[in-house]
């Protein structure tokens, strides 16, 4: 349930109510808006009714129940859009964000080359699978700890920060430590006890879409990182299952715009993943942008023929630099050759 408090409720009718909703059983969520406050009372196992009643406490203009079974990603408890600060990249602050880099982290020089490559084309992250969830256990599983290092070491040279995938709990520590952004991979999106310990990083997370996952269940998944306290959350749709076979997957651009709609988290589309052709890339890029997505997640390799995972939806580094030009994202200047 949401007590909105009315424009001028004091300070000591604002504290009343967060003790009240304490008393009650409920957790107290508090949000400061421009113009009032709205505090969100989440929870299962508290006394509603008496949650109700405050509509009679001094400073409160009215009680509501939040529709939706997903209560701190959700609109309705915040209006403001959420902006995930990634080590100074802003994602949900109006421009759009792009972060690209391999599939898979090779070698020092397979990410070395892709780093500068995406960044003189205007990248904002960079990404690179240390840890990489294969279907099938006798493919490229990843480097681990040592593409953990190469890709601080690209970060240092670039200035990008970095995402990567975390797939277990026993790797939450080491990935937290080299990561700027940990990615929850869409086969891991439900993976719940990994969620929680992830709720307690103090480093924002890129959310993945489940292959099956309905956007409720998706915003589900999030709510555990929110309400387990991380509220840095940025999610990514990247495609799901359907009964297309022409496509990876059908890339579900109807979802980028209804998560906008349903939740102040911002919203990354990955037409890599999304498509699994490399031709798709640049259209639909485009689409999510024109859909509202805050951002791209983009997989690039030098010579993707060569790639030990996903080469075949894999830009080379000049289709990176096109694609670029093609979403008018003009490359950063350095400041220092100027
Ligand atoms: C990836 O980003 O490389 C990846 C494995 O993505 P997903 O979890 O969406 O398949
Ligand atoms: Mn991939």
């Amino acid at each position: 349930m949401i007590v909105n408090m009315s424009n001028n409720a004091t300070a000591e009718e604002i504290n009343h109510v967060i003790e009240r909703i304490k008393e009650c059983g409920f957790q107290a969520h508090v949000v400061q808006g421009e113009e009032r406050t709205i505090i969100g009372a989440v929870g299962s196992s508290g006394r509603r009714s008496e949650i109700e009643a405050l509509r009679a406490a001094p400073g409160v203009a009215e009680v509501i129940q939040i529709s939706h079974p997903f209560k701190l990603v959700s609109r309705q408890l915040r209006q403001a859009r959420t902006v995930v600060d990634v080590r100074g990249t802003k994602i949900g602050g109006g421009d759009l964000v792009v972060i690209a880099g391999p599939c898979s982290v090779e070698s020092r020089e397979q990410l070395m080359e892709t780093a500068q490559a995406v960044k003189a084309s205007g990248a904002n992250m960079l990404r690179g699978g240390a840890y990489k969830p294969r279907t099938s256990p006798y493919d490229f599983q990843g480097l681990g700890v040592e593409a953990l290092r190469f890709l601080r070491d690209a970060s240092n040279e670039t200035g990008l920060p970095i995402v990567t995938e975390v797939m277990s709990e026993a790797d939450v520590e080491i990935v937290a430590e080299y990561a700027d952004m940990l990615q929850v991979g869409a086969r891991n999106m439900q993976n719940f006890s990994l969620l929680r310990k992830l709720a307690t990083v103090p480093k924002p997370i890129l959310l993945k879409r489940g292959p099956s996952a309905t956007v409720k269940e998706w915003l589900l998944a999030a709510e555990y990182l929110l309400a387990g306290g991380n509220a840095n959350v940025a999610l990514c749709e990247r495609g799901i299952k359907t009964f297309e076979t022409a496509t990876r997957n059908t890339l579900d651009l109807a979802a980028v715009a209804l998560v906008k709609e349903l939740s102040h988290l911002p919203v990354l589309a990955d037409p890599s993943h999304g498509t699994g052709l490399r031709s798709l890339i640049t259209p639909m890029s485009k689409a999510a942008a024109a859909a509202g997505a805050d951002g791209l997640i983009i997989e690039v390799h030098p010579c993707p023929e060569r790639a030990l995972s996903d080469g075949p939806q894999s830009l080379d580094l000049p289709g990176f630099a096109v694609l670029m030009k093609d979403l008018g994202k003009e490359p950063l200047r350095d400041v220092k050759a100027a």
